[in-house]
């Protein structure tokens, strides 16, 4: 069996979209992922822990991480720095794994133009009233938080065709599921077989030869 390098794969969505449990569950539910864990020096909510659902840091040494080209793309959202370690990333994409990011826009578009090959996919709720109803229920914003990170979800729409495909998120399970199986269906396109064609190639040549 040809090895190839995993796929890297960006998912978006507005704040409250339920990327988070979706990821988590993608996670448990197939062998093939692993996730990227970012440095941010946004405050943790209560429950977060350090080294696990980020890497909490303080923007001198964010700032620092940046000078020593330790991201493959950061960006500032609501006020803060967000970014993806690149040695984890690079590591795990060796080793045959669909690396997940899930990062905001700005950051996606980046990662999209350093590695066109990557799977871009946004996530959304199925209307605009549902995401806020998910953002207000979940208690962790203070409204004046909200009504910021609904701004910034009206602005992030507008980038939505830059992404390979769009899921509507309604039912977690029934999510879980397509986002599976786009990966799935990407990962059978010539850009991400190279080795695959590179060794059919050589063996077809081989023949060809011995045909001469
Ligand atoms: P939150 O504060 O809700 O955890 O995240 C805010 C936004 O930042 C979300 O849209 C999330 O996807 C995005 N985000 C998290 N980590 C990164 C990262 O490493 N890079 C970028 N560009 N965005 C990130």
């Amino acid at each position: 069996m040809i090895r190839e390098k995993g796929i890297l794969i960006v998912i978006s969505g507005f704040s409250g979209a339920g990327k988070g449990t979706l990821v988590k569950k993608m996670l448990r539910t197939y062998d093939n992922y692993a996730l990227s864990i970012s440095m941010t020096t946004r405050q943790p909510r209560e429950g977060e822990r350090d080294g696990v659902e980020y890497f909490f840091t303080d923007k001198e040494q964010f700032e620092e991480n940046i000078g020593r080209d330790g991201f493959i793309e950061y960006a500032c959202y609501c006020g803060n720095y967000y970014g993806t370690p690149k040695a984890y990333v690079e590591e795990q994409l060796e080793a045959g794994k669909d690396v997940i990011l899930e990062i905001e826009i700005q950051g996606a578009l980046k990662v999209k133009e350093k590695f066109p090959e990557s799977l871009l996919l946004f996530v959304t709720p199925p209307s605009a009233e549902e995401l806020q109803r998910r953002l207000v229920g979940r208690g962790t914003e203070t409204p004046e938080v909200i009504a910021k990170r609904l701004a910034r979800a009206s602005e992030e729409s507008e980038g939505i065709e830059a992404y390979d495909y769009i899921v509507v998120n309604d039912d977690l399970d029934v999510c879980v599921a397509e986002l599976h199986a786009i990966v799935d269906a990407a990962r059978r396109a010539p850009v991400r077989r190279e080795q695959f064609i590179k060794e059919i190639r050589e063996e077809l040549k081989g023949f060809a030869k011995g045909a001469e």
